[in-house]
């Protein structure tokens, strides 16, 4: 199943972290922290998650249906053309519709100004058993109302700490929530947006609007810098991406979502029925001819299931000792509120399935259980691409906005 090579050299859940830190100005936007390979490269790599990631949605919908409390949230904001469309097609797009919940926010309607800004967040909330994704969310409220100038200035910290707050409380009612800042150049940006211009079948995607909010460059990053500083906990980190480059954006988040319902070590739920009186019940109404078939079919089942369960589990066991760590050579180390776990703590598992919280910091310790197991591997993968560099730094050297 698992054929393309893994060449993540660090987890982008801990290569893109946003510690105190992280400075969007000197932010590289076109790096590929964590990757050493290229587009093809990680090309296939996502081909073979993408599989894994259906995979274990199909579980998670599973646990849903019956019983089960959890939920992942994926939370993709970034300025116009930062790529979150692309998130949505290509990343969560590799997943069965039916088990996904998306919302785009645009600008609050007239019904919906009436309300808390959290409270269109609130509705959209996934169900147990969904991925969730926010095309923009409860971010915007920090972010274009601050520049627009329509968010009190005094107002701010205390919209962070109710955000801070709703997550904790989400998280807690068994919501993995995984955050993602798209972070595009200034010169990409200008390029993708002539681009719309420049192509009559793009003009649909141009808003004349966003020149204006493109003119507010500055005061963009300087909101964006707040929230990533303000709102990163250990329930809900940011993890910042590099987004000039669309394959190695999806990529990364690709690899977030599937480590994140890694986490969740979702087996199948168990029936609430009994097998045996259920197949008495079911023979009963059969036919002596299809019983037979049935009979026939049943060990080419199980071999069947067996054999997927096997490559399952191998699948996931390569996935959970993928390459952590490797914060030692980036600048930002950790989320400003210190996310290892305790000694001893260890993945949670079904058992620990009401503790979300719990999830994400055991999700931490086995970056580090990862990082020690990994050492070996980690060697063992090439530095194909050195020369896309910036690696030693993480590639937050050069600037957003050169040449402006
Ligand atoms: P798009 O993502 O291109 O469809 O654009 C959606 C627009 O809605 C963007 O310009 C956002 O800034 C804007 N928007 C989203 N949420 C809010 C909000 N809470 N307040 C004001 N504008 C918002
Ligand atoms: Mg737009």
């Amino acid at each position: 199943m698992a054929d393309a090579e893994n060449l993540w050299s660090t987890d982008p859940a801990s290569a893109l972290r946003a510690g105190p830190e992280l400075d969007l100005a000197t932010l590289d936007r076109s790096a590929t922290p964590g990757w050493e390979g290229g587009k093809g490269e990680a090309r296939a790599f996502m081909a073979d998650r993408g599989r894994l990631l259906s995979e274990l949605q199909e579980r998670l919908f599973a646990h849903g249906r019956t019983g089960g409390d959890r939920s992942v949230l994926l939370i993709v904001q970034g300025l116009d053309t930062a790529g979150k469309g692309g998130i949505v097609r290509h990343v969560v797009g590799m997943v069965d519709p039916q088990g996904v919940a998306l919302r785009a926010f645009g600008v609050p309607t007239a019904a919906e100004r009436r309300h808390h800004y959290l409270w269109r967040v609130r509705r959209a909330l996934p169900r147990p058993g969904l991925i969730g994704v926010f095309d923009r969310s409860h971010y915007e409220d920090v972010l274009v109302t601050r520049v627009h100038g329509t968010l009190d200035e005094d107002a701010v910290p205390r919209r962070f700490d109710e955000i801070n707050r709703f997550e904790r409380q989400v998280a807690a009612s068994g919501t993995t929530i995984v955050k993602v800042a798209l972070m595009v150049s200034y010169e990409e940006q200008g390029l993708r947006l002539m681009k719309r211009l420049d192509r009559p079948d793009k003009h649909w995607k141009y808003d004349p609007g966003d020149v204006d909010t493109r003119q507010e460059w500055d005061a963009y990053q300087a909101a964006y810098a707040d929230v990533l500083a303000r709102t990163s906990t250990d329930v809900a980190p940011w993890h910042v991406v590099p987004a000039d480059r669309k394959w190695y954006s999806r990529l990364a988040v690709t690899e977030l979502l599937t480590q994140a319902l890694v986490d969740l070590d979702l087996g199948w739920p168990r029936p609430r029925w009994r097998l045996d009186a259920q197949k008495r019940r079911l023979a009963a109404t059969m036919s002596a001819e299809s019983l037979r078939q049935a009979a026939a079919d049943a060990e080419d089942e199980l071999a069947s299931y067996r054999q997927a369960e096997a490559e399952f589990a191998a699948v996931v066991a390569e996935a959970d000792a993928s390459p952590s760590d490797g914060r030692s050579d980036l600048a930002d180390g950790g989320g400003p509120t210190g996310t290892t776990a305790a000694p001893g703590e260890r993945k949670g598992g079904n058992k620990a399935s009401k503790k979300p919280a719990k999830s994400r910091n055991d999700g931490h310790k086995r970056s580090t259980d990862k990082a020690e197991r990994s050492t070996a591997k980690t060697k063992k993968s090439p530095a194909k691409n050195s020369q896309k560099s910036g690696k030693k730094d993480g590639g937050r050297k050069s600037g957003g906005k050169k040449g402006r």
